[in-house]
């Protein structure tokens, strides 16, 4: 008979229940519901009881999924990131909750695997990766020494990591969709870095612009307009002009930008190529519930958001484009993102922006010849799956399940193969980067936690591991193969609890050690703010054993300058004579 595994977890508590640690007053019924399967916790000073059905008093109720659970009680998932994902949902008294969890041993049981925090090292491939002395390089280049060299914090990216990812990305859909030649588009707000566009445009890659900025930062860097689309919602005619210029397509999100567009192309004597942004109808998702708002059904989130227009609008724009000699629809985009995140999900995805596709020639005569699918690809250790156990699927296995959607989507409804177009961002640049951090003041405080200062902040990273936010692989720069040895929380210094990774198991770190922080590439740079005046940190790309800086480390005059007094403030008051950018603000000179 298959072992309970399940029961077992809960049978085996009262054994791993450290009952020296309790207090003698303490006292709580907690209530599990995991899966429609009930156990009741009883916790009485030292001793421990569980029992298989609900109590009717309970101090609080657990309730969430086997499998969540399990890995809980492995010590595979932080019970706090799956509170606050909203995986795992509690009513009653929180804060005995908290301490009785604390009182239980990981369970072990036959055939569960709890991996040492520094398994993923083993994953990291060529580029990157942990020497067997412990010593972490980026392409031959020592973290300690790029540390000693720039600073801290510092952002470090591989620049052969990210070239090698296009290649893959792009050699998988090509194999799989041999009808065209993918154009896979870096989405540039996932680094807006110029010089990581800068090796994409040598790459070949296509691109996803959203504003006018990403349009400058890819063509100044030598971007193929025939490669790139502008994207977004609520563009300025400033934008589209930019783009109708330069000769890129653009995406159409409302009917006035089928207006402005085509005004402004009369006005350049050019013709606007253009796609369709659509709310994509996902019969074949069903109810995949979304990880962004988690709990929601992603066909119902692509309806509650900003973007796309539903079938219906989009007819009404197709129809009167077609009267439109200045405009040419060619295709039909979405993006739906991570949410979109096991292969299969990408096959039923393909396959119904196919059908949406093929009632648009039917209503409309309209036959597009781009597909765009937008990006959402996950990275390979998935920082946003907040699952550091755990590998995302290959992009070969994303590759050939979209391209085999396009396929049947195809073939079910006589439509004739477009040109495949996705525009990935995460995938591409987020395992390229590491951040390297120095620890600062370590907070051990008896029964209350231990706190790890960093000198990163969660204004320099997506961090705080809640659905939205990311879990980051973490080690120290030097030894990286080191056991874990204790749970602490990584804070930042800013004032808003600055929570980087909460309740990490760490090798010990002192102050002054260096810390890296893995796969950080994706959206933390471009979305870095200067929150309690700190400068934003500078990052170095390596190539083959040399190191150039290609964001510098901003100043706090930097952090100021934009700013002017209104001269009705000029009036001279006594002040401290203070050179922010020698020493701090803290050291008057
Ligand atoms: N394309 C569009 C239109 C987007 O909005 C985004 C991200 O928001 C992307 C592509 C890139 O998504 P990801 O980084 O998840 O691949």
């Amino acid at each position: 008979m298959e072992r309970d595994l399940l029961a077992d977890v809960f049978e085996s508590m009262p054994e791993r229940y450290r009952s020296a640690e309790a207090g003698p007053g303490l006292r709580a019924d907690i209530g599990f519901d995991v899966g429609g399967r009930c156990w009741t916790v009883k916790v009485r000073g030292n001793s421990c009881e569980v029992v298989p059905f609900l109590e009717p008093d309970r101090t609080a109720t657990v309730k969430t999924a086997p499998d969540e659970w399990i890995r809980i009680a492995c010590g595979l998932m932080d019970p706090t990131v799956s509170y606050l994902g909203q995986r795992l949902t509690v009513t009653g008294d929180l804060g005995v909750l908290v301490e009785v969890f604390g009182l239980f041993d990981s369970y072990s049981g036959e055939g569960i695997e709890v991996k040492p925090p520094y398994w993923f090292l083993d994953t990291l491939g060529p580029h990157i990766r942990a020497r067997k002395d412990g010593t972490i390089l980026v392409e031959g280049l020592s973290c300690l020494d790029l540390a000693e060299k720039y600073g801290t914090p510092l952002f470090v990216t591989s620049e052969n990591q990210f070239r090698r990812n296009y290649r893959e990305m792009k050699a998988a859909f090509d194999q799989f969709y041999e009808e065209n030649s993918c154009n896979v588009m870096w989405a540039i707000k996932s680094n807006t870095t110029m010089a990581l566009r800068r090796i994409m445009n040598e790459e070949g890659a296509g691109g996803d612009c959203f504003s006018a900025g990403e349009l400058y930062a890819t063509f100044i860097t030598g971007g193929d307009p025939e490669k790139m689309l502008l994207n977004g919602s609520n563009r300025s005619r400033e934008t589209f002009r930019m783009a109708l210029e330069i000769g890129l397509r653009i995406t159409l999100d409302h009917l006035d930008d089928l207006l402005e567009v085509e005004d402004l192309a009369r006005e350049l004597d050019v013709t606007a190529r253009v796609l369709i942004r659509l709310k994509c109808e996902l019969p074949s998702l069903g109810g995949l519930r979304s990880t962004f708002a988690p709990g929601v059904p992603v066909p119902l989130e692509v309806k509650a958001l900003k973007f796309g227009l539903k079938f219906e609008e989009a007819l009404e724009i197709v129809r009167l484009a077609k009267g439109l000699p200045r405009v040419k629809i060619e295709g039909f985009h979405s993006h739906i993102g991570r949410d979109v995140h096991l292969p299969q999900h990408w096959r039923g995805y393909a396959r119904d922006m196919i059908r949406m596709a093929a009632r648009f020639r039917e209503d409309a005569g309209v036959t597009a010849s781009i597909m765009d699918l937008g990006g959402g690809f996950s990275e390979i250790r998935d920082p946003s799956g907040n699952d550091l156990t755990r590998l995302a699927p290959s992009i070969e296995e994303y590759a050939r399940e979209t391209c085999q959607g396009i396929r049947d989507g195809c073939l079910e409804f006589n439509f004739p193969h477009p040109r495949l177009w996705v525009e990935p961002g995460r995938h591409l640049v987020g395992n390229t980067t590491v951040l390297i951090t120095r620890v600062g003041s370590v907070k051990r405080t008896p029964e209350l936690g231990t706190w790890v200062h960093l000198d990163a902040s969660i204004n320099h990273l997506q961090a705080i591991e809640h659905f939205n936010g990311m879990s980051y692989h973490v080690a120290p720069a030097d030894r990286a193969w080191d056991e874990a040895v204790e749970i602490v929380d990584l804070v930042g210094p800013n004032c808003a609890g600055d929570l980087i990774q909460l309740k990490r198991r760490v090798p010990r770190f002192e102050r002054g050690d260096l810390l890296v922080m893995f796969d950080v590439g994706a959206y933390n740079q471009s979305y870095a703010n200067q929150f309690n005046c700190i400068p934003r940190p500078a990052a170095v790309l390596v190539r083959g054993g040399r190191a150039e800086i290609i964001r510098e480390r901003e100043s706090i005059t930097d952090v100021f300058h934009r700013q002017r007094m209104p001269d009705w403030l000029l009036r001279p008051l006594p002040r401290k004579t203070i050179n922010p950018d020698a020493g701090g603000p803290s050291h008057d000179r």
